[in-house]
């Protein structure tokens, strides 16, 4: 059943461990799980081995080596253990020292680490993950795909802020863009269903799920997206603000009393979609409480959806001023995959760059469906599920069979 192209997939978070164990070239998953609120009393961890429908569940404290032991454990008894060739690690941040997959070695762990003061939050967790993996699979090549690496083809303009220079020199303030591998995958799928290299291929991409970004695709490269230095700047998300004036900041610390970690707290914790309509971070429920009969749940419900649709689509048109031609926009992640009324609402907002939407195509597109949503007049509007854990798996292969090549 294995070929050697069998690749765990480790995404770590500070308190989560997701995994995917499957066969980098046709995609397959034999095994996947994730294990949550690690270093607490309520740590838990679910894994799933694909062909005997084994689940495992567990509730106990304990860390990521320990969860990376069940995992081990759980694949031996499955003797899936032996089949892994290699592990593709996310790492959110690479700076502008990685555009390419790389092979982790002790000097790139120490690089991952200076990045952290770019990404406090993800790289130090990233590399827990890679420590813990390093200790369990010995014997195994392990490698790092970054989340901003695809974004590292956007040119100058796209990148620097209007900030002192010497900001970005000395210290590395610019655009990074996050998401890379999604928008990645996806817009190499789309160009598979237009039947077009993705070198000629130019796309708007959109990956909207708790996270949201826009990403502009020229000839198959980005050249530029709505995140920035930090994950926190573009278009609102299900708890982060988005762009805003910079100005309320000091608003808020000089008139308000806010501290900036309160700061901090209220512009990725407490805004977004959660934020404004006072109700929830999740768009189904927002959904929902739009069509209820309560009218101030409704109205705020149905606020925080028009302003998320509304920043969506200006984020959109904002990018064809990024390309030449566009063969068409793509719709992922799990807003983007799954919601009709949200990409209906974008949709009605982009009639100026010919899309529009068939509204029959666009409700059946849903739970893992793929496909065009647009009328045959309109540009294509294209709904494509991303599979980050397979870009992950792919390029780390693709890293090993280049190396054994030589
Ligand atoms: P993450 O960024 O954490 O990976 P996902 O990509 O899974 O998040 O997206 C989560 C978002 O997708 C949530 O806001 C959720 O409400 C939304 N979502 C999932 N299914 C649907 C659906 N059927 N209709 C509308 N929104 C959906």
């Amino acid at each position: 059943m294995f070929a050697n192209s069998n690749i765990l997939v480790i995404n770590c978070g500070s308190s989560s461990l997701k995994f995917s164990l499957m066969d980098a070239i046709t995609g397959e998953t034999f095994a996947d799980g994730i294990a949550e609120r690690l270093m607490t009393a309520d740590a838990s961890i679910k894994i799933n081995i694909t062909d005997n429908h084994h689940q495992l569940s567990l509730n106990a404290p304990f860390d990521h080596k320990m969860a990376i032991e069940q995992l081990v454990h759980a694949l031996t008894q499955a003797n899936l253990i032996k089949q892994i060739s290699a592990i593709g690690h996310r790492v959110v941040h690479g700076g502008e020292q990685y555009s390419q997959p790389i092979l982790i070695t002790d000097s790139i762990k120490q690089t991952i680490t200076e990045l952290s003061k770019l990404a406090p939050l993800h790289n130090p967790a990233n590399l827990i993950g890679i420590e813990a993996a390093q200790l369990t699979f010995k014997q195994l090549p392990q490698v790092a795909i970054f989340d901003t690496a695809f974004h590292q083809t956007m040119p100058e303009k796209a990148y620097m802020y209007a900030l002192p220079y010497e900001l970005y020199q000395q210290h590395s303030v610019r655009k990074y863009g996050f998401h890379g591998t999604s928008h990645y995958f996806v817009s190499k799928q789309a160009a598979k269903q237009l039947n077009k290299p993705i070198e000629q291929c130019s796309f708007i991409s959109a990956h909207l799920g708790n996270g949201c970004s826009v990403t502009a695709i020229k000839n198959g490269q980005s050249v530029d997206s709505s995140m920035g230095f930090t994950p926190l700047e573009g278009v609102m998300m299900g708890t982060r603000s988005g762009s805003i004036d910079p100005g309320i900041i000091f608003y808020l610390v000089d008139q308000l009393d806010y501290s900036l970690n309160e700061v901090n707290q209220l512009l990725n914790k407490k805004s977004g979609l959660l934020g404004l309509s006072t109700l929830s971070n999740d768009c189904r429920t927002l959904e929902q409480a739009a069509t209820s009969a309560n009218d101030k749940k409704s109205r705020l419900a149905t606020l925080a959806l028009t302003v998320f649709c509304y920043q969506i689509a200006k984020s959109i048109a904002s990018f064809s001023a990024s390309l030449t031609n566009l063969d068409g926009l793509i719709f992922t992640g799990g807003i983007g995959e799954n919601s009709t009324f949200v990409r209906e609402q974008v949709l009605t907002h982009l009639s100026l760059l010919n899309f529009h939407i068939d509204n029959s195509k666009n409700k059946i597109i849903r739970l893992g469906g793929s496909g065009n949503i647009c009328q045959t007049n309109s540009r294509p509007c294209l709904v494509i599920p991303t599979n980050e854990e397979w870009v992950i798996a792919e390029q780390t292969y693709a890293l090993l069979q280049k190396n054994i090549q030589g």
